[in-house]
């Protein structure tokens, strides 16, 4: 098994130091950054399993640099900051992050929680399959859907949709993010066409089930919350 490597961004090199160290010795691999400005292109040049990423930095501040992150990653981000107030604040912009750490932190509990995002999350690319505790399987290698043993009949695109959100339970996806995701191949897919796919997809499983996994988030795009 390869260790899981991650990225720190933190500008205090003290708290930064000891958090790579109790990492290194969980048996990650560690990289760090002292500022922003190349935290986007640094993170999109190695496989990062991980990104802890402080709010407060100089250069490109943490919010910046996640939201750049979610335009085209679901890398998954615990974000750090000094103030718990903040945290209510962060939560409402939706930025995308997996978990949110107030300092002063343990060491061992933030090396926790990333053990934790680590175990929540699922294969990079489109996993072969995935199964959900609702009934639904998707087989990326058969382009099959099944809910409870019946196929689904979704198209590939709706397939790659439904595909992207059920493998990030509960996390609030832009259609663009969506699109992104989904179809990283296709240029000329408009954000709104993912409404009309979702439709499709809640068609298909309604006509089989009264489920309805898929949450609208007004203003925002949609969840999985199955
Ligand atoms: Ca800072």
């Amino acid at each position: 098994m390869t260790k899981p490597r991650i990225l720190i961004v933190e500008d205090e090199m003290a708290l930064a130091e000891v958090v790579r160290d109790y990492l290194l010795a969980d048996g990650m691999e560690v990289d760090m950054l002292a500022e922003g400005t190349h935290a986007v292109q640094t993170a999109f040049g190695t496989a990062y399993d991980l990104i802890i990423l402080d709010i407060m930095l100089p250069g490109v501040d943490g919010l910046t640099i996640c939201r750049e992150l979610r335009q085209k990653s679901d890398v998954p981000i615990i974000m750090t900051t000094a103030r718990v107030e903040e945290i209510d604040r962060l939560l409402g912009l939706e930025l995308g992050a997996d978990d949110y750490v107030c300092k002063p932190y343990s060491p061992r509990e933030l090396v926790a929680r990333v053990r934790a995002v680590l175990r929540r999350r699922p294969p990079a690319g489109l996993a072969p399959k995935v199964e959900t505790n609702a009934g639904l399987q998707i087989d990326a290698d058969s382009w099959k859907a099944e809910l409870d043993g019946v196929d689904l009949e979704l198209t590939r695109r709706e397939l790659s949709l439904l595909a992207a959100l059920v493998k990030r339970p509960g996390r609030v996806f832009s259609r663009d993010q969506l699109l992104t995701l989904a179809f990283p191949d296709s240029a000329e897919v408009f954000d709104r066409t993912i409404d009309s796919h979702i439709r499709n997809i809640r068609r298909k499983i309604s006509s089989n089930s009264d489920w309805d996994p898929i949450r609208s988030v007004y203003g925002v795009g949609y969840a999985y919350e199955g």
